[in-house]
């Protein structure tokens, strides 16, 4: 059993409350204290939340974390959000702010548009403040659009991601929606087929970016069929920021005239957003951030952005991002020997599409996805393209290596990961299996602790 289930075990939920923080055996342990895993005033004051926070600390460090869209932060990430930069309010901007006392926002601020537009050449602006990829990706619409106008974007059953232009939200709401999917051989995106679309439907906008796209996006090909037909081009690159600023997936710059993204993926960052454009668009994107769409900026955040921006700067993060890929080529060899059929054939990026009715006709994605989630294995259920069951119960499931690469593991770990997903899928949910599953995974975990 590793050091974090041990701890686990000594520190039930019930126990919180009743001994009390001094009585904790782990108490003053550097490494805990170090980890932000639990500090004294949090547990002194709330010990229900310190309680669920610990948990959730030894939820993730026993577990495998291959939800695509998931990472783990720095320390240095966690401690600027959890900073008292939170007790600003500077609406505005650097220089421009409506509140008194801005004078150390501004500092963050400014070193985060620095940094962010250093990561990202070809941009001439950058707004840091959104407070998550939706409101990005809003700002941008109202940058754009009227309501009724057309845009033209990625089928959420084939990848896309609902700001997209799925029915129940805003954008689905607001605009009218016309969906390229990919080709039904190739399961790739079809740039010839989305020409013809794009000609036929007269786009405002066309929206290229994915959630769940395993190949290459030809932002190029993309900037073409947007100029053709007279309509501006928003690349959505919240999966694979961090591939692209380090030069291992092609820039939608300066194809795009909006880039928008995630912090929180494989940037690993703060949960937060991020809009580059030219300097034409500039003016009217800050405005449609603040006051357009959001109040105050989550200067913490900012503060987390900033610091993630100056990490992904460095040397250690390219490889990072490297070892992803490996990661990735890696596990969908293993998949793919022991019979599964990957979407499009494989992976250029960090995640891949695994279609079960290859060798699990009768195993859903919504099955596979709780039986791996009781085993310690965390992915999602997934549709694939041209899916017939419904997207409750689905035929795939989105695997993803981020997450696994930020706590070191390398390909040989993935051949064993690709390996006990197999054995549980393959045993059809059987408890005895998961239970085996379950120790190994956590013997797995131990051996790769999530660092600070
Ligand atoms: C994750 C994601 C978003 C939304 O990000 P949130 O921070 O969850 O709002 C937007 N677009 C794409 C393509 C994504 O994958």
């Amino acid at each position: 059993m590793g050091a974090v289930a041990r701890r686990a075990g000594r520190f039930g939920v019930d126990g919180v409350g009743a001994v009390g923080w001094a009585n904790q055996p782990f108490c003053g342990r550097v490494e805990d204290m170090s980890a932000g895993i639990l500090s004294r005033p949090l547990f002194e004051s709330d010990a229900a939340v310190a309680a669920a926070l610990r948990a959730e600390i030894d939820r993730q460090q026993s577990t495998l974390e291959l939800i695509a869209s998931e990472n783990h932060t720095s320390l240095a990430v966690r401690q600027a959000s959890g900073s008292v930069f939170a007790h600003k309010y500077a609406e505005g901007y650097p220089g421009k702010r409506y509140y008194g006392g801005c004078v150390n926002m501004d500092t963050v601020e400014s070193l985060a548009i620095e940094r962010a537009l250093k990561l990202f050449p070809g941009a001439a602006h950058a707004n840091v403040q959104p407070h998550s990829g939706a409101q990005a990706n809003t700002a941008v619409y109202l940058v754009v659009l009227q309501p009724g106008d057309t845009v033209l974007s990625l089928d959420l059953a084939h990848g896309g991601h609902l700001t997209h232009g799925m029915k129940l939200n805003f954008s689905g709401a607001t605009y009218k929606i016309v969906h390229y999917g990919v080709d039904r051989q190739t399961e790739r995106c079809d740039m010839a087929a989305i020409r013809r679309l794009a000609q036929e439907c007269k786009p405002k906008l066309i929206i290229c970016g994915a959630s769940a796209y395993p190949r290459t996006i030809d932002f190029a090909a993309f900037g073409e069929i947007a100029r053709e037909c007279g309509a501006r081009l928003m690349a959505d690159i919240a999966h694979i920021a961090g591939m692209v600023a380090v030069g291992l997936h092609p820039s939608p710059l300066p194809h795009a005239d909006f880039v928008t993204t995630t912090t929180h993926k494989t940037l690993r960052g703060p949960r937060g957003g991020l809009i580059l454009c030219g300097e034409a668009d500039a003016k009217l994107v800050d405005r449609w951030v603040f006051p357009g769409t959001q109040g105050g900026p989550h200067m913490h955040t900012i503060a987390a952005k900033a610091v993630a921006f100056g990490e992904a700067l460095r040397p250690e993060f390219r490889s990072y991002q490297q070892q992803t890929l490996d990661n990735a080529q890696a596990l969908a060899a293993a998949l793919q020997q022991r019979g599964y059929r990957l979407v499009s054939g494989g992976t250029d990026n960090h995640l891949m599409l695994v279609d079960l009715r290859s060798n699990h006709p009768n195993v859903t994605g919504k099955d596979a996805e709780g039986w791996l989630e009781q085993a310690g294995i965390i992915v999602n259920k997934n549709m694939i393209p041209f899916d017939e069951r419904k997207p409750v119960h689905t035929s795939g499931l989105r695997i993803g290596t981020p997450a696994l690469t930020s706590r070191g593991m390398k390909a040989l770990e993935m051949t064993r990961v690709a390996e006990l997903i197999h054995e549980v899928i393959g045993s059809g949910g059987d408890a005895g299996t998961i239970e085996r599953v379950r120790a190994r995974v956590r013997e797995l975990c131990a051996r790769f602790v999530i660092p600070d």
